[in-house]
């Protein structure tokens, strides 16, 4: 089974939270595998919410963390769009 990059990036956020059921994730596996830019995609994404938790771990005000996730969401809109 096949999935479209803009599918695997609407999973992508729930993939990185480990929060996809089991076939899901197995098709994006699939996926990711096989695809240069959603990988790159992912590995973007993993870094940015390292950089998150890491930041939030030094106490990181609300307001900051909303922004950032907000930054977040609109990345993943623009590569949706894109
Ligand atoms: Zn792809």
């Amino acid at each position: 089974m096949t999935a479209s990059c803009k599918h695997c990036i609407d999973l992508l956020v729930d993939y990185v939270d480990g929060a996809l059921p089991p076939d899901q994730q197995s098709t994006l596996d699939g996926h990711l595998h096989g695809c240069g830019a959603c990988e790159e995609f992912l590995a973007t994404y993993r870094a940015t919410t390292t950089l998150c938790k890491k930041a939030l771990a030094k106490e990181m005000p609300e307001s900051l963390a909303n922004k950032l996730h907000a930054f977040i969401q609109q990345t993943v809109g623009a590569v949706k769009k894109g």
